[in-house]
């Protein structure tokens, strides 16, 4: 019977030490927090958005992502459902999102450790591991405070990264992984708010709207999304904005050009809203041009435009300047923001970046050291929102743990 130490009791690794108990190995899991799972309780706003019927493997971000889709191919969300169906969680679809029928991540996790309870896995809470040591093909756990160090056969790492984390919270597995030899890319926050220079954000802090989000680098279009925006005092914010904000640091460190810009109309051609306006400030030449151009868009973001435009709005709208006017419409088709910064770690969902997949085998095993596999979001990918993420980490956390114990 293989004996096998799984490092940190989140998503991917208690994944993990359930496949591995299921195919005979003894596991124990180190868990630095008193409670396993923490994270994985505030995924989708408490919801857990575990997975996504359409799951579309090309919005994986990776320096190598064929790696990404084949392994989500050999464990896919139709697996993960069967297991979710073992142990006992019903799942329901909305918009093609993934969550428990009980839209509660804490019936996930009891599920979870209910399952491991059943299966006699070890979960060592308040063990913060500050040292994995390789020697004569076993390793060697240093848990924080205790003397003792703990032997394995194989060990999963399964940290996660710093992402969502409050600044003082520890977090080593790269600096772990890294002192065992192995590489990883730049990483930085993923799904995150943007930060926007050259307006004061605080007249629409709090504002919400539709809209079609594109990045454009250099003038280039890299990325277009749909969905809601909401802005706050140092820019902008919301699920199209985090699909976004992952490709930025990249090009940001770079020096490049980065833009985000918003269609704040998309379903109305640039023709057919002019032809609006201007029949409206026909209609209603006498009244103050600010009431009548708020009739199209949130108010205050309305005054927004107005400001930008140099529009007074308390002019009366057959006198204001129908360049203007015309320039407000364009606006709202194509309002563009020059991005500075991505929000930190701390109030972003996921990591970018992470071990070079180059590193590791089909089984989520290091080419270098037999024995240790790596899971989750330690891995070089980032998806998108809507699920991605979770069925990266119970994928490769399924995979490894049952693969560890051959
Ligand atoms: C606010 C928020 C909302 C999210 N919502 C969603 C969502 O709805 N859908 C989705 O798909 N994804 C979501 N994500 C992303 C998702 O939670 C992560 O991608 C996923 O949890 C990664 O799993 P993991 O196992 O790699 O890491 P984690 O789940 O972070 O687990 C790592 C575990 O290791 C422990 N640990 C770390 N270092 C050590 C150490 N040295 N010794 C012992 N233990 C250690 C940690 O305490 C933690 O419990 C969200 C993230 C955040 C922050």
């Amino acid at each position: 019977m293989k004996k096998i130490a799984v490092i940190g009791a989140g998503a991917s690794g208690m994944a993990a030490a359930l496949y591995a108990a299921r195919n005979g190995a003894r596991v124990t899991v180190f868990e630095k927090n008193s409670i396993p799972l923490k994270k994985l309780m505030r995924t989708g706003n408490g919801k857990c958005n575990f997975s996504n019927e359409q799951l579309d493997l090309r919005r994986y971000l990776s320096e190598d992502p064929c790696f990404i889709k084949d392994r989500i191919l050999d464990y896919t969300n139709k697996d993960l459902l069967f297991f979710f169906t073992q142990i006992g969680i019903l799942a329901k679809s909305k918009n093609g999102y993934l969550y428990p029928y009980s839209e509660q991540a804490l019936t996930v996790a009891n599920a979870f450790l209910s399952e491991a309870r059943s299966l006699y896995i070890d979960i060592k809470t308040d063990s913060f591991v500050n040292m994995i040591a390789y020697e004569d093909g076993r390793f060697l756990i240093s848990v924080e405070g205790e003397k003792e160090r703990f032997s394995f056969d194989r060990v999963i790492v399964s940290t996660g990264s710093k992402a969502g984390l409050i600044k003082s919270e520890k977090e080593n597995g790269i600096k772990m992984l890294e002192s065992l030899g192995l590489s990883f890319t730049d990483v930085y926050p993923g799904l995150t708010r943007l930060k926007l220079k050259g307006y004061d954000f605080s007249a629409i802090k709090g504002v919400r709207c539709e809209a079609t989000a594109s990045l454009k680098v250099n003038g280039e279009s890299l990325m277009t999304e749909i969905g809601e925006v909401l802005f706050y005092e140092e820019g902008i914010s919301g699920i199209c904005i985090f699909n976004l904000s992952s490709l930025c640091t990249p090009y940001l460190k770079n020096g490049d050009d980065v833009k985000v810009c918003l269609d704040l109309v998309s379903d109305i051609d640039e023709a057919g809203l002019i032809e609006f306006i201007k029949t409206s400030s026909l209609l209603n030449a006498e009244k103050p041009v600010g009431e009548v151009l708020s009739g199209l868009i949130n108010d205050r973001l309305s005054r927004f435009l107005t400001d930008i435009t140099g529009i007074d709005p308390d002019e009366e709208t057959g006198k204001t300047d129908f360049d203007k006017i015309t320039e407000f419409s364009k606006l709202l088709k194509n309002l563009e923001f020059k991005v500075t910064d991505v929000d930190g770690f701390e109030n972003s969902q996921v990591m970018a970046g992470g071990l070079k997949t180059s590193e590791l085998k089909d089984n989520f095993e290091s080419k270098k050291i037999p024995g240790l596999f790596v899971t989750g979001e330690l891995i070089d990918v980032c998806g998108p929102c809507g699920g991605y993420n979770l069925q990266w980490a119970f994928t490769s956390g399924a995979i490894a743990g049952e693969k560890a114990c051959y």
